[in-house]
């Protein structure tokens, strides 16, 4: 690779940095997710060195798409396209004045800061003093320059390290997090709607690997809809890396529900059912969790006693991570995590079908044990269970 033509980005990585004992573990996990996503171009490189992690990328590709591909991987805290020069002050004043002809060029800047950090503490200027004699020299350079110290058009970072030194602005921010494949792996139930995707997202990004099942009703169901979760699967993926889904037919259950169960009962049972068949899916799978979407309070089916009543069909843990959010928050995060668009596509869920007029809101754990026992429930988990279709969601 040509050193002048290549494109660095520095990364930092946050909450990773934190670990004390295992931070190299985290590390490389980190290093090993980033090369990964940026697998699909040609000529780059990824290193840690000095507790940041290196991105060297041919100059001929897109520094953009590249920024866009690192900002998705989580773990990452911040990015920084850099300029890296020799660490003595001559090759770094050098290159702070090309690095700000520059910016004055694309952006017409008018002020500027220096902030000086010496990581290498052997050099022999320390860091104020980089930052004043950096700043003379950029002045010199760029006679439209003037120093602000308080609101600078452009705040110049300089890194002095042992071998290299590196100038840079912009910290772009990542999503954070953890890096995946740190924290075990959950099935998540993935409806076609707006919290699902969110909740399995945020689980990805504190590092757990992601494995999702969903339940339709053909064909009260259609096609199109299950086509739609695979859709929103599998930009949840462009996050968690290729995935299996476990897709599952819950019609015949539903129907028994539906002749031999209390109404107002209907969608609390099927919601006990779609837990119970999840389970055995993740028991299957090395699953360590179940992930749901919900959200106290959201529906008849989330107050706080059908909760209990949904959770105590399971022993597996099952994990909420939307359970406080208000829906506006979710929202939100679900525009900017990219799921929102497909969500709100109107097709049906297995969830609408037989819906009850007047659900039960404060079900009672021994009536629904009551509503059960007319069933034959192990069956007809096993025979869900056999029945299920796997589709493999890859990256958008
Ligand atoms: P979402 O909650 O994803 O917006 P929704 O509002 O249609 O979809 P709810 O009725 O709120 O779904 O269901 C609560 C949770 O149950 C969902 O977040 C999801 O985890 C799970 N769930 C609902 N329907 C399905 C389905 N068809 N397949 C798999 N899981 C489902
Ligand atoms: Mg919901």
């Amino acid at each position: 690779m040509d050193t002048k033509k290549e494109h660095i980005f520095i990364v930092r990585c946050g909450e990773v940095a934190l670990k004390g004992m295992n931070k190299p573990y985290f590390e490389r996990m980190l290093v090993e997710r980033i090369k990964k996503l940026l697998k699909k171009f040609d000529g780059i490189s990824v290193k840690r060195q000095e507790g940041l992690i290196f991105v060297r990328a041919d100059g001929a590709l897109n520094k953009q798409e590249i920024i866009h591909e690192i900002s998705k991987v989580f773990g990452v805290a911040s990015i920084s396209p850099a300029v890296e020069c020799e660490s003595t002050m001559e090759s770094i004043g050098e290159a702070a004045v090309k690095y700000m002809l520059e910016a004055i060029e694309e952006r017409g800047i008018k002020t500027f800061k220096v902030e000086a950090k010496r990581a290498d503490k052997n050099f022999p200027v320390k860091s104020p003093e980089i930052g004043r004699q950096i700043g003379a020299v950029v002045l010199k350079g760029c006679k439209v320059l003037k120093v602000d110290v308080h609101h600078p058009d452009c705040l110049l970072f300089v890194d002095v390290r042992h071998d290299k030194s590196y100038i840079y602005q912009d910290k772009i921010a990542g999503f954070g997090g953890l890096p995946l494949g740190t924290n075990g792996k959950g099935l998540s139930l993935l409806s076609g709607g707006i919290d699902s995707p969110v909740a399995t997202w945020m689980m990805a990004k504190r590092g757990m690997m992601i494995e999702a099942i969903h339940f339709h009703s053909f064909p009260y169901t259609s096609q199109r809809a299950q086509e739609k979760v695979e859709d929103l699967a599998s930009i949840v993926a462009t996050y968690c890396g290729r995935f299996k889904m476990h897709v599952i037919n819950l019609l015949p259950i539903q129907e028994q529900i539906v002749a031999n169960c209390p109404e107002e009962e209907t969608t609390i049972l099927v919601r006990r059912f779609m837990m119970r068949i999840a389970q055995e899916i993740a028991k299957n799978t090395g699953c360590g969790m179940l992930i749901t979407g919900e959200n106290l309070g959201q529906v008849a089916s989330q107050t706080a006693e059908a909760l209990v009543v949904t959770d105590q069909s399971v022993s597996l843990p099952v994990m909420r991570p939307l359970i406080a959010m208000d829906k506006v928050d979710i929202m939100d995060k679900a525009q900017e995590i990219g799921t929102y668009e497909t969500s709100i596509q109107p097709y049906e869920d297995c969830c609408t079908v037989f819906l009850p007029k007047h659900p039960v809101t404060k079900p009672k754990l021994d009536r629904i044990l009551a509503s059960e026992s007319k069933l034959d429930c192990e069956k007809l988990i096993a025979d869900a269970v056999a029945s299920e279709e796997i589709v493999d969601i890859f990256p958008q």
